[in-house]
């Protein structure tokens, strides 16, 4: 408070004081009856107190208003010189104390405010990308061309590909866990997939699936999965291949092997000994001699037909044969090769009886291996039918579907019904015959191969044990009305 101020609030106390002294004094004077003149004198003096008064409480407000003027002067200087950019601040008036605590507070509460809102944004941003990330995963596994079931460790479907619910013809799903029995109705595969979770390890296992129709076999890879260092892992993930054709494609190449080996082992352990009996000198006579060079020189020529037949369909196979193709009669290839044999027939005492037909039927075919394939089927009627037997070879013309059928029938041995479908399979041979002529049971794969593969051809075969079989290929027909030479 101003010195001024003061002063003045003093002289008013006083004046107030006197006024009210001589207030009490003139109502004692009423009281006492005082005489009228000092009455008067006395009201006189204290209208002239009360005129002080009045004067001196209207400087006090003046000094007071003063004294506010410089007290809010001296408080803008303070504020000007603590921030001087920033005009008056009126929170920072109430005081420099008071207004730095609560500044700092704020600035405190501001930083905090603002790296909260820097790590929500962040917060969210990794949300976004790991959102991203696993629809784009979820994505990845969905298209997988091999089938995945992913189980928790509930042992429950936490997932199964597209792949999966097309292999055990249930619906895809991503959301949610279904139990085992739900997803997949085979219990040895349930089983399998509650193990993969206390595997050690991953492990690759072949499953065979059967149904009422088919029987696939699955190759599964099962693996544990979860955090390092957890005692129980969080669930497991299951990948199957149907491995059926690779499997077969297998069986068939080991299969191959052995009957290759053993097919060349027989003819090769004859010449063996044949050989040993020459080259010991136990053969003196001539006659036997000549008996045996014959017998040699037979299963040399079988082992050669043998190699040849192998290396043949070996090329076919992996593509890589030379075909040279050209329009020419079928008949004339028939004709040809029922000529060839007609001898050997003779000598069987087969008939062999051949239906020619017009020569402006053709076919697009490489005339050498047609021949072979033709001669094929006409000497294997020849070496299963019996003395007195027949073998027809006819030819007829489907114009409507634009092909030609060579049909070779025989009255021979036939085929039983169970080794009908085994006919076109690589070393296959019927047991029974197997005494009627020597053979290679590779002449058939041979002629499906030249028929089918090389000449996109058919061939068929029908037959009845012991009254005769019909062996047939079909043919696209190229018709050429100009007779041919
Ligand atoms: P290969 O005659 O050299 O043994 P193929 O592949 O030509 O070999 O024939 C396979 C088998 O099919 C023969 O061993 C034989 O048992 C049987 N086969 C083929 N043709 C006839 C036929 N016309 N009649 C009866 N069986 C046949």
């Amino acid at each position: 408070m101003s010195r001024n101020v003061r002063q003045w609030l003093l002289t008013l106390m006083t004046l107030l004081l006197s006024i009210a002294s001589l207030g009490c004094a003139l109502v004692g004077g009423y009281i006492l009856h005082m005489p009228t003149p000092v009455m008067l004198a006395g009201r006189i003096l204290l209208l002239i107190l009360l005129a002080a008064a009045g004067g001196v409480l209207f400087r006090l407000i003046a000094a007071i208003r003063q004294s506010c003027e410089s007290v809010d002067a001296m408080l803008a200087t303070f504020a000007a010189q603590e921030n001087p950019a920033s005009g008056i601040d009126e929170a920072s008036l109430e005081s420099d104390l008071v207004s730095s605590t609560i500044s700092g507070h704020l600035c405190a509460i501001s930083e905090r405010l603002a790296t909260l809102g820097r790590q929500r944004d962040e917060h969210k941003l990794a949300a976004r990308l790991a959102q991203k990330r696993s629809r784009h995963l979820e994505a990845v596994l969905f298209s997988f061309p091999s089938a995945m079931v992913v189980t928790d460790a509930m042992d429950r479907v936490a997932m199964m590909n597209g792949a999966a619910s097309r292999l055990f013809r249930r619906p895809e799903f991503t959301d949610g866990a279904k139990p085992l029995e739900e997803c997949i109705a085979e219990e040895g595969l349930r089983d399998l997939l509650r193990s993969a979770r206390v595997l050690p390890s991953s492990r690759e296992v072949d499953y065979c699936l059967q149904d009422t129709s088919s029987r696939r076999i699955l190759s599964v890879t099962l693996a544990p999965f979860g955090k390092s260092g957890q005692p129980t892992p969080d669930g497991a993930l299951a990948v199957l291949h149907d491995v059926t054709r690779q499997r077969a494609a297998d069986k068939m190449k080991t299969e191959f092997v052995a009957n290759a080996s053993h097919e060349l082992r027989t003819p090769l352990g004859g010449i063996k000994a044949y050989l040993e009996m020459l080259t010991d000198g136990e053969v003196k006579d001539t006659q036997t001699r000549d008996r045996f060079y014959n017998v040699m020189q037979g299963e040399v020529d079988r082992l050669s037909e043998l190699v040849e037949n192998m290396l043949n369909i070996a090329r076919i196979e992996a593509g890589i044969v030379k075909v040279s193709k050209e329009n020419v009669p079928l008949t004339a290839i028939v004709q040809e090769v029922v000529e060839a044999v007609a001898p050997q027939a003779e000598a069987a005492g087969i008939t062999l009886e051949c239906e020619p037909l017009p020569v402006f039927f053709h076919i697009h075919a490489d005339k050498e291996m047609m021949r072979r394939a033709v001669l094929n089927l006409i000497s294997n009627a020849l070496k299963y039918t019996p003395k007195g037997g027949r073998v027809d070879v006819r030819m007829h013309v489907d114009e409507a579907a634009g092909v030609v059928t060579v049909d070779v029938a025989d009255s021979g041995v036939g085929i039983s019904e169970q080794d009908l479908p085994q006919m076109f399979q690589k070393f296959f041979r019927v047991e029974s015959t197997r005494k009627m002529a020597k053979g290679t049971g590779l002449g058939l794969v041979l002629v499906k191969e030249v028929v089918e593969n090389l000449h996109g051809g058919r061939i068929a075969v029908q037959s009845t044990l012991g009254k005769g079989s019909t062996f047939s290929i079909t043919l696209s027909l190229v018709q050429c009305k100009q007779p041919v030479g």
